[in-house]
């Protein structure tokens, strides 16, 4: 059950187009909302869907991925290996500002008298787009056109174009186009999912130019020491007379065009944005490169710039779309408003990770402050499966960043007296970012999580390079940690048993023997113990590499073996399903009928002792397992799990409802498989959670792929064996999408009548159709099985 269901955004602010999010008025009571679906970034930087003009606004925000600010965590109680230093993604001088004024009067959209309003979200053009005509008090029509991108080529560049035109007179017209600094202090909502506030300003001004049309600002983060270096550079294209002149303060810059405009004569301004930062770089070398950068980009031109962003998602749709149709007889929802939803879920993984190189994936992309920019396990099990299908070098590089932390999990496991590494819940650094270790530093499945997304990313592309060089070494040091962390228990018949940990449910927290947890952990070992096995006795010089790197001992191996084989997996008989943890099952049941809606989630309303104390689930757990490891469960066991705790199941985390809905299809529940998958694909077009102008959710948007892939295309790929049971929800006429197997590409039509698959590109695949081998090579390419309604209708 979903205790959530709101759809809290209405649908007819984007009227259904499949390439595009329209919205034909302004709304200012969506204002907060709309910034976030109208964010645009490429995974390095991020800009929310502010209007040009910067008022009215709720939360600008403009980010670098990974530039951050730290501060102390102060504890009420301090107590031994506490997360000491907390990490905040820091909100950055907003270079979009372009202020209008027409013959003196200022242009702001909610006085504003509008013949005409219109904003796209262009999905094939990766633009944002606004068209707006102005009907002045003294009469003068004005004609704004402003189209913006933040590029997918160029790393750290973005660019306006901004069109006025007065229509019927001529008049003076003011384009005043701006930095503006937005106060990084601000009051609390008291939301602890909202970014943290600082007390003082976070960025100290160190450098500030003004050349030409150039506008240059650097600065350095009061406690993190990172550098920032900004700037815009502008062109113009103006039929009428204008002047220009510009004003920099140590935090701020504007460049005024003052131009005596002539009816119907069109002035065109073009605005090229640039952030640069780093860690070591002193502020004039940033400065020279984002002086590189803005250059390029005026070389380039707008209009390249467009076409190099349509070129670039030409590739993206042609590897990544998911085409869905449906039958008007049955469907409640069009198919066109099921390929809108579907077409800005993806969009948001290809802005969340597209040139994310050397950082993660912040739970809310580029598109907000919620969660402070931090990375957590979202990367490696919600957005990993799509990249790894459709884009794997992006994937590579996201595990390649988390080996990269692997000194400070070493470090993270010595501050919780353990051996091995411990990856932190939350961080930017690799450093433990979370202050509350009950939900955060318990969850230790997060070491498990990543060697699950290593694993499926070697046995999907293949490449065993990565995993004997910086794969390896993860292993080795995961295992160390699972191997030190549990125990052979003597009241547990000396079964391997995890104690003191939190699963992915963050309702029932500090449990001894989470189900999840402990399987997931038995993964880690037995992948770990068979790799570094296969290494010392086929690629001696590795291993012992491997061992110079990590001190391995061959006896551990060993060790790692015998708990994984040994790993206590709790399991009631009476009732045949897997209790939660060991405590579960003992706890007082949570009154559902009493509980209004408005005391959704209930970590907002109730005081964490008495979620603690019954048996309500924030998000899936025992049935992200049996997604995730579905080898591990018997068909019955999956059902009765399913019906047991589909129910207790608040989906108080957006990353619940999805994997529900996949779990669902899979026991056959068509109806709720459809019902879950409506809410995981509306999560933050309807603002399901009703906190979408935080930021988009970017796990749950990952698992909107996977709910069409794993839930309706019933694909499994356990241990790299790939299989499909095709379960088509009611509705749901036609399925196409494409994966990348081992650098080869096959193509899936799912049709109530037949499932086709074609090997579109590559020699010969082997994969499985409702259980049977089909055998795919450059001779037979294609095959076509029955669909899972053939017979039904004839
Ligand atoms: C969820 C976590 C998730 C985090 C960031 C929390 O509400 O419980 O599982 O990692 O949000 O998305």
């Amino acid at each position: 059950m979903i205790h959530r269901e709101r759809l809290n955004l209405p649908r007819y602010i984007y009227p259904i187009d499949e390439w595009k999010i329209i919205e034909k008025r302004f709304h200012p009571e969506f204002l907060g909302q709309m910034e976030t679906l109208f964010a645009l970034s490429n995974g390095y930087l991020g800009m929310r869907g502010t209007f040009e003009e910067g008022t009215p606004s709720t939360d600008p925000g403009n980010f670098v991925n990974g530039f951050y600010e730290s501060w102390p965590i102060i504890y009420g109680e301090e107590a031994f290996g506490f997360a000491k230093t907390g990490q905040t993604i820091v909100n950055l001088p907003d270079l979009k500002i372009i202020r209008l004024f027409v013959d003196d009067e200022p242009f702001f959209l909610p006085t504003a008298d509008l013949k005409q309003y219109e904003r796209v979200l262009d999905m094939q053009s990766g633009t944002l787009r606004r068209e707006i005509i102005w009907q002045m008090a003294s009469g003068i029509l004005v004609s704004i056109k402003t189209e913006r991108l933040v590029s997918f080529e160029h790393r750290h560049l973005a660019a306006i174009s901004y069109e006025i035109m007065v229509l019927n007179t001529r008049a003076p017209v003011v384009i005043s186009s701006e930095i503006v600094h937005h106060k990084t202090i601000r009051g609390s909502d008291g939301d602890p999912r909202h970014a943290r506030l600082f007390k003082e300003e976070v960025l100290k001004p160190e450098y500030q130019s003004a050349e030409e049309s150039r506008l240059m600002l650097g600065f350095q983060t009061r406690s993190s020491r990172m550098r920032l270096a900004c700037g815009v550079d502008h062109d113009i294209a103006s039929p009428c007379p204008y002047t220009c002149k510009s004003d920099l303060s140590e935090t701020q810059g504007k460049m005024v065009f003052a131009i005596d405009a002539q009816p119907e004569a069109p002035v065109r301004l073009t605005k090229y944005m640039t952030y640069h930062t780093s860690r070591s770089a002193p502020v004039r070398d940033l400065v020279d490169r984002a002086e590189r950068t803005l250059t390029r980009g005026k070389e380039n031109g707008f209009e390249q710039l467009l076409t190099s962003q349509k070129n670039f998602l030409g590739e993206f749709w042609r590897k990544s779309d998911v085409r869905f149709e449906s039958d008007p007889q049955q469907a409640k929802r069009p198919a066109a408003e099921w390929q809108q939803a579907i077409h800005w879920n993806l969009f948001q993984l290809l802005q969340a990770s597209v040139r994310a190189e050397g950082v993660g994936i912040p739970a809310k992309g580029l598109t907000g402050e919620g969660y402070e920019g931090h990375y957590f396990w979202d990367i490696e099990i919600y957005v990993l499966p799509f990249l790894i299908y459709t884009e794997p070098r992006i994937a590579r590089n996201l595990l390649k960043f988390r080996h990269s932390m692997l000194p400070a999990a070493r470090q993270r496991a010595r501050e919780v007296n353990q051996k091995g590494a411990l990856f932190p819940w939350r961080t930017i650094t690799g450093d433990e970012a979370s202050a509350y270790y009950a939900a955060g530093t318990a969850q230790y499945h997060i070491n498990a999580d990543i060697v699950y997304a290593l694993k499926k990313y070697v046995e999907v592309t293949g490449d065993m390079d990565f995993l004997y060089r910086e794969g390896a070494e993860i292993l080795v040091e995961t295992a160390r940690l699972w191997r030190d962390l549990g125990f052979f228990s003597p009241s547990k018949g000396s079964k391997f048993c995890i104690h003191a940990v939190t699963g992915p449910d963050e309702y029932n927290t500090v449990v001894d023997n989470n189900t999840f947890t402990n399987l997931m952990a038995r993964e880690n070992l037995r992948y770990a113990s068979r790799t570094v096995g296969r290494l010392r006795h086929e690629h001696p010089q590795l291993y012992r590499e491997l061992q110079d790197k990590t001190s391995l001992e061959d006896e551990e191996i060993g060790q790692w073996e015998a708990a994984a084989e040994n790993m206590y997996i709790p399991y009631h008989d009476g009732l045949g399903i897997h209790p939660q943890d060991d405590s579960f099952l003992d706890k007082k049941d949570w009154d559902f009928e009493g509980t209004p809606l408005e005391k959704y989630p209930l970590l907002l309303h109730y005081h964490p002792l008495v979620i603690y104390r019954h048996k309500v689930i924030k998000q899936a757990d025992l049935l992200l397992a049996i997604f995730l490891l579905g080898n591990e469960f018997s068909p019955e066991q999956k059902r009765r799990n399913f019906d047991f705790y589909d129910r207790l199941t608040t989906g108080d985390s957006s990353l619940s409802v999805g994997i529900q809905s996949i779990v669902a299809a899979e026991v056959g529940d068509l109806q709720k498989a459809a019902k879950y998958a409506v809410f995981a694909v509306l999560m933050d077009l309807a603002d399901v959670g009703g906190n979408v102008s935080h930021g988009c959710h970017i796990a749950s948007i990952g698992a909107t792929w996977m709910v069409l892939v794993y839930g309706l295309a019933g694909m499994r790929d356990h241990d790299g064996r790939i299989s499909f049971m095709p379960r088509l929800v009611p509705g749901c006429a036609r399925l196409h999408f494409s994966l990348s197997i081992r650098n080869q590409l096959l193509e899936i039509e799912i049709r109530p009548e037949a499932v086709t698959y074609v090997l579109a590109e590559g020699s010969e695949l082997t994969i499985q159709h409702d259980g049977n081998e089909i055998r795919l090579s450059e001779d037979t390419p294609k095959a076509v099985c029955p669909g899972p309604g053939a017979g039904q209708n004839g």
